[in-house]
């Protein structure tokens, strides 16, 4: 499966945001607020963004920043300012909504 702006079912996309946020807040992770955050932002770059793409079958996720027009390829780690100050960050957010829209969407 290859998720992209103009395929993604922002029904489904919402339901698994939410599903993120619920978890999150009934975690006990100390960075937790911030990754609640980053769910936040994700969800709303995801259908605002036209310029990014994923692959379910390798979880290759690459996007293209809408503010510094950087492009970042995504897993576990990923190459930006945030997630260089070992903080949550929007992007792997977004990658994490990602795998479990295509598990819940196979
Ligand atoms: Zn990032």
């Amino acid at each position: 499966m290859k998720l992209n702006n103009q395929n993604i079912n922002t029904e489904l996309l919402e339901e698994i945001a939410a599903a993120a946020v619920t978890k999150l807040e009934n975690s006990k992770c100390t960075s937790r607020s911030r990754w609640i955050n980053a769910v936040k932002k994700a969800v709303k770059e995801l259908q605002s963004n036209c310029y990014w793409s994923y692959d379910a079958r390798n979880f290759d996720f690459v996007i293209m920043s809408e503010t510094s027009n950087e492009i970042y390829s995504v897993s576990t780690y990923c190459g930006c300012t945030a997630a260089g100050k070992a903080q949550p960050c929007k992007h792997r957010a977004m990658h994490r909504l990602l795998m479990r829209y295509a598990a819940a969407a196979a």
